[in-house]
């Protein structure tokens, strides 16, 4: 039974997971049972509807405290966000994405960089899933080349006065603070004069307008335009024009994850297209008696797993402080890819049904696309590994 593989204490993790970790797993995936069911999933995405109701339950079982400091309501570790979102990238990868976003980029960062007073005013109902975030950097100009943006922030008084455009920005319409990277000053280079800004979302001269986009329907993807928006210098998260460093570290660690809900989700896809070609008959046969067809499973679940062999190499180097960026890139990069191209097979594999809104393969054909491109391009990835392996 491929889902009870995926789920059993399998040996190939356990140098990297504790019994602990595994029966933690096993509690989020019946949870998610039985609060993520497929129908929801998909009117979620059909209807571009925030998973409120997910999102809820899963705060109320705590597990918007993982990964965070224990002195801030926080629990457990990497290895245990990890785990845990590959279980969450299983049932929702919209689930995954919020989680991610908010506890493991915003909430990370803050935990690392924050003020004492804005960590005391924040982390703690993040842990509670009560307050929530998302993380603005790229702009219409500068994407992959994220230093090179343009929104301003200028110093008056005790304040900052924001003004520019963000694009791309997830979750923007739920968040209560958006972590804005902004220009304060010009350096030797565009890395140089970068500061972060914890912004409250409600605050005056900020608009904020969904795009429509190919998937990820259920946490929009929004532009976020800031004009003459007063902002009070103590929202600085980290020191005045040393923001790039910070964002920096908020992607190494991105990556890690990206890669562990890619993992799930690609074996989510792989348990429906395997389930469905067993079930399949065609000139008097199941199509898994089809060499065509049953070589492509053997391949998918083959990426599945060198996938997660990569992802949590990653993060037990990033879980005991190791230098791991590259391994990083490999387990984002590598894990995606492996998504995309699951997530292909099995639209053919499953024909036109594979093609259907009835079936998520469809859902998994579209939003394996975006974690190609975000988080860091997966050209982007190879070009950090290739100064890696190259230097
Ligand atoms: C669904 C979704 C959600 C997102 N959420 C957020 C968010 O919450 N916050 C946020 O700040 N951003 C977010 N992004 C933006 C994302 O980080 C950017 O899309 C990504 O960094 C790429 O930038 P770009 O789209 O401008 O592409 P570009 O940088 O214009 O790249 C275009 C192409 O050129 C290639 N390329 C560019 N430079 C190089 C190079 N040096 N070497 C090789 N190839 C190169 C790229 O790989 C790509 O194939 C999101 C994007 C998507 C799709």
């Amino acid at each position: 039974m491929s889902s009870g593989l995926f789920l059993a204490r399998r040996d190939d993790l356990a140098p990297y997971l504790s019994d602990v970790h595994f029966e933690f797993r096993e509690n989020v995936h019946k949870f998610l049972e039985k609060h993520a069911d497929p129908d929801y999933i998909r009117a979620c995405d059909e209807e571009k509807r925030f998973p409120a109701e997910l999102v809820r339950a899963v705060a109320e079982q705590g597990w918007f405290a993982v990964n965070l400091p224990e002195e801030h309501g926080g629990v457990g570790g990497v290895l245990d966000m990890v785990a845990m979102l590959e279980i969450i990238g299983y049932h929702s990868v919209a689930l995954a994405r919020y989680w991610n976003m908010n506890v493991n980029m915003v909430g990370g960062a803050l935990a690392r960089f924050a003020s004492p007073a804005i960590k005391q005013a924040v982390l703690p109902a993040l842990a509670e899933g009560k307050t929530f975030f998302a993380f603005a950097l790229s702009e219409n100009g500068s994407g992959s080349d994220a230093a090179n943006l343009t929104t301003t922030a200028r110093r008056e008084g005790d304040d900052f006065i924001v003004n520019g455009t963000k694009m791309w920005i997830t979750g923007a319409l739920q968040a209560d603070y958006i972590l804005t990277a902004c220009r304060t000053g010009r350096g030797a280079t565009p890395h140089d004069g970068i500061s972060l800004l914890l912004i409250p979302a409600k605050t005056p001269g900020i608009a904020i307008v969904p795009i429509d986009m190919l998937g990820g329907h259920a946490i929009r993807t929004c532009e976020v335009n800031l004009v003459d928006v007063r902002v009070p210098a103590t929202q600085l998260v980290g020191d005045e024009g040393a923001g790039w460093k910070r964002v920096m570290t908020v992607l190494a660690k991105e990556r890690v994850a990206l890669g562990a809900m890619c993992v799930g989700a690609a074996q989510a896809a792989f348990d429906l297209a395997r389930s469905y070609a067993m079930e399949r008959n065609q000139f008097g046969r199941p199509i898994t008696a089809f060499q065509a067809v049953s070589h492509k499973l053997v391949d998918m679940q083959t990426r599945i797993d060198a996938s997660r062999l990569l992802v949590y190499r990653a993060a037990r180097l990033l879980a005991d402080g190791k230098p791991c960026s590259a391994e990083a890139s490999q387990a984002k990069c590598f894990a995606s890819d492996s998504y995309m191209q699951v997530a292909v097979d099995g639209v053919q594999i499953m024909g036109a049904n594979g093609y259907c809104s009835e079936f998520a393969m469809q859902r998994h054909f579209r939003e394996s696309k975006l974690f190609q491109i975000f988080g860091g391009t997966n050209e982007i990835q190879r070009n950090i590994i290739a100064r890696d392996i190259l230097a």
